[in-house]
C-alpha cells in the first residue's frame, strides 16, 4: 500500500483502499452498501483518526446523509474484519488499517500530537510478547493489543 506524507491530500489512495476494503467485506459475507462505501472513502481521505460524528458531518458537508447509528455500525464491522483500528490519543477515532491483513490483529500507531495524523506500524513480536506477559502478570486476559505512541511526525518536527 502506498504511504503518503501526512500533510499531503491523499486522494490517490482512496480507490485502491476502497477496492481492497470492499473485497474483504464481501469475502466476510457483509453487504456492500452505499453508506459502507461512503464511510470507507471518508476514512481513506483522512490521515487522522475520525469519530462517527465527524464522519457523519463530513458526509453531510458533501450533501450525503448517513445517520450516526449506521456510521457506528459500519465502524465496528470494519474493526471486526480487521480493516480499521480504533486509535486513542489526543483524539479518539478510527483509521483504516494500512497493513492490510483482513483479520483483527495487534496494532501500533504513531499518533502526532500536533497534526493528529496516525501511522500504523507493525508491532514487533518480541515487544508484543513482553506486553502480553506484563498484562498476564496482572491477571489481565488481553483480547487484542492496541498500542499508540504519541509524539511528533516527520512533518511537524
Ligand atoms: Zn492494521
Ligand atoms: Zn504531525
Amino acid at each position: 500500500m502506498v504511504r503518503l506524507p501526512c500533510n499531503i491530500a491523499s486522494e490517490d489512495r482512496v480507490e485502491p483502499i476502497l477496492g481492497h476494503a470492499l473485497e474483504t467485506m464481501k469475502a466476510a459475507g457483509r453487504r456492500l452498501t452505499r453508506p459502507l462505501r461512503l464511510v470507507i472513502e471518508t476514512l481513506a481521505r483522512s490521515n487522522a483518526p475520525l469519530g462517527a460524528y465527524e464522519i457523519r458531518d463530513t458526509l453531510k458537508g458533501q450533501g450525503k446523509s448517513v445517520d450516526v447509528v449506521t456510521v457506528y455500525r459500519i465502524l465496528s464491522e470494519l474493526e471486526e474484519t480487521g480493516l480499521a483500528h480504533k486509535v486513542g490519543g489526543k483524539k479518539d477515532g478510527y483509521v483504516l488499517c494500512t497493513i492490510s491483513r483482513a483479520e483483527p490483529h495487534p496494532a501500533m500507531h504513531l499518533v502526532c500530537s500536533s497534526c493528529g495524523c496516525a501511522e500504523e506500524v507493525p508491532v514487533p513480536r518480541s515487544a508484543l510478547g513482553e506486553i502480553l506477559t506484563q498484562a498476564g502478570r496482572h491477571g489481565f486476559e488481553t483480547e487484542l493489543a492496541a498500542v499508540s505512541l504519541s509524539g511528533l511526525c516527520t512533518h511537524c518536527r
